[in-house]
């Protein structure tokens, strides 16, 4: 019996549906309420905070990548000052060899 269990259900009426499509044109149609959709995939969303943890969850890595690489740049000037450091470590080790 559990194979017509329904995943997704209206908040307002307590329908249930299979796909979240269905519960989107549901709340659309029924409800009258305005879909969301992800500027970045087009996919739609009932909730604000639907979508934004879409986007954080689909989308966030792209932002995330964008975000260290220009933390890299900063980073890479650390490294720099160091750096001389590191080689005169690397020397006494050697020599210790
Ligand atoms: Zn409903
Ligand atoms: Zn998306």
């Amino acid at each position: 019996m559990d194979l017509f269990h329904k995943k997704y259900k209206c908040e307002v009426d307590s329908e249930k549906f299979n796909t979240y499509l269905e519960l989107i044109e549901h709340s659309r149609k029924v409800h009258h309420n305005t879909i969301l959709k992800c500027n970045k995939c087009g996919k739609q969303f009932i909730h604000e905070k639907d979508r934004l943890h879409h986007v954080r969850e689909e989308h966030g890595k792209e932002m995330d990548a964008r975000a260290h690489k220009t933390e890299h740049k900063h980073k890479n000037k650390d490294k720099e000052s160091t750096q001389g450091q590191v080689d005169s470590k690397m020397k006494k080790f050697g020599d210790n060899l």
